[in-house]
């Protein structure tokens, strides 16, 4: 979501997320004995596409951006990921992020590899001109490795179904035909799908549901922190809320908002769109992001960026639940001490999948000429969802190890069985 008007996200610091996704997946491949063939496989990045965009600003002057687009592999079906805009992209935060998808994509069983994209750019300091030139120009860069049975992007962060539109008018001229399915998360007038918006946190409260039914908690008044205000954070709060929960604090890069008797979840996410800063919100106690993170809270729910729960903070954690909107917030550090902490995480690459499967069901639209309605979108993600969680839980269960561990595994035994089926190809 682009937001105009707030300083740029802070940045994570320490642990490189690509040394965190090859240590999650180095932990399943020792745990399904695979070779070392297999590994380096699994360890490389299939295409990494480095795209220098020359933009012309309004006042007249040339801006050269860094922008990348990663396939990590396709063993599955085409590359499925976001793209992100802004300041602190890196080729190896899109590394990550493309191997997550991948292990993603396997877990949901939707019939997609991973990918990812992403341009070094404050998409909050472009004018809507500057930034509709760059988002067409990233778009004719990478036009060679995208395509419906390619690689299809999707918003992500400082990208939104606008964006999206672009992308998909500049491939589709560029491709001398009508090419919705290149990209989802459009705008339903163009072609995008009823549910795709909510989609995120719809996850997030499907597998929120299923984990509190586990552990005997009931959703109605449980309370409930959320990290990060766009379109994951906004949404997990709202359904959260809708089924009853107490949602006792949100943030986003002003600060946070905090209220016992629980926040009026409509009125913040009415402030954060008319002046991009929760922390206008009238009627609530103020606090930080570092402190949301340990209020003793039922759920929590990072919904912002990568290394936010780390091995500084870990021990200081009191939710007894946390469900990973966010790719990447959590450590490997920082996992074990909640490990042994006993807080039950739903890792990013299963909680964080309502986003990729409702854009797999735009893209299967698309391809059929179809519209399904909303309600058919949410009992299918619904379907999906608590099919995943249950397989993780299982796995987790009979192995005794954490839902993390659980879904990695699932996910990467998934990708291997393709692969091998295939011989490896593409
Ligand atoms: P967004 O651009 O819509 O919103 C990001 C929000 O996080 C903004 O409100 C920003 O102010 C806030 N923020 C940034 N850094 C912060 C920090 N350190 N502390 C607190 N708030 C901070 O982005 P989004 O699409 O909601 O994505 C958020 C996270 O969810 C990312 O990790 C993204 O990869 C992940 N995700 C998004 C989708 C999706 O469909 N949009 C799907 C899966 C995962």
């Amino acid at each position: 979501m682009v937001e105009p008007g707030v300083e740029a996200a802070p940045t994570a610091e320490q642990a490189d997320p690509y040394a965190t996704a090859l240590a999650q997946f180095d932990a399943a491949a020792d745990r399904l004995g695979l070779d070392e063939g297999m590994r380096q496989y699994l360890r490389t990045c299939r295409r990494e596409l480095i795209v220098n965009l020359p933009v012309r600003m309004d006042d007249g002057s040339t801006v050269v951006f860094f922008g990348c687009r990663v396939q990590h592999n396709l063993a599955r079906g085409p590359g499925k990921g976001g793209i992100r805009f802004h300041p602190s992209v890196t080729l190896n935060e899109v590394k990550a992020l493309a191997t997550w998808m991948t292990w993603k994509c396997a877990v949901v069983k939707i019939p997609f590899g991973g990918a990812k994209g992403g341009v070094k750019v404050d998409p909050k300091k472009l004018s809507l001109r500057e930034l509709e030139n760059l988002s067409r120009r990233y778009a004719a860069a990478i036009g060679p490795v995208i395509g419906p049975d390619l690689d299809v992007p999707a918003p992500d962060v400082g990208t939104d179904p606008r964006i999206m539109a672009w992308i998909m008018d500049a491939y589709s001229s560029a491709q001398g035909r009508w090419t919705p399915a290149v990209v989802t998360g459009k705008p339903i007038a163009v072609f995008g799908t009823e549910g795709r918006v909510a989609a995120t946190g719809s996850g997030i409260l499907h597998v929120v549901r299923e984990a509190a039914r586990h552990h005997g908690l009931s959703l109605d008044g449980a309370t409930v922190a959320v990290q990060g205000f766009g379109n994951a954070g906004q949404w997990s709060a709202r359904l959260l809320a809708r089924q009853g929960c107490r949602v006792v604090a949100v943030s986003d890069t002003s600060g946070g908002i905090y209220s016992g008797r629980g926040l009026d979840v409509e009125a913040a996410i009415a402030q954060k769109l008319e002046s991009n800063r929760v922390t206008d919100y009238a009627g609530a106690d103020r606090t930080t992001n570092e402190d949301l993170l340990t209020l003793p809270v039922d759920v929590l729910v990072p919904a912002a960026f990568e290394n936010q729960i780390t091995g500084a903070n870990a021990a200081d954690v009191k939710a007894k639940i946390i469900a990973e909107a966010a790719n990447g917030p959590t450590t490997p550090e920082a996992d074990e001490i909640l490990g042994d902490a006993g807080i039950f995480v739903i890792p990013d690459i299963l909680a964080s999948a309502g986003g990729v499967v409702v854009s797999y069901f735009e893209w299967a639209q698309n391809r059929a000429g179809l519209f399904w309605r909303e309600e058919d979108v949410d009992n299918r993600l619904r379907e999906v969802m608590t099919s995943a969680y249950h397989d993780v839980q299982g796995l987790a269960e009979r192995d005794k190890i954490t839902m993390r561990e659980a879904a990695t595994v699932l996910g990467v035994s998934r990708v291997v069985e393709a692969a091998e089926l295939r011989g490896m190809r593409p």
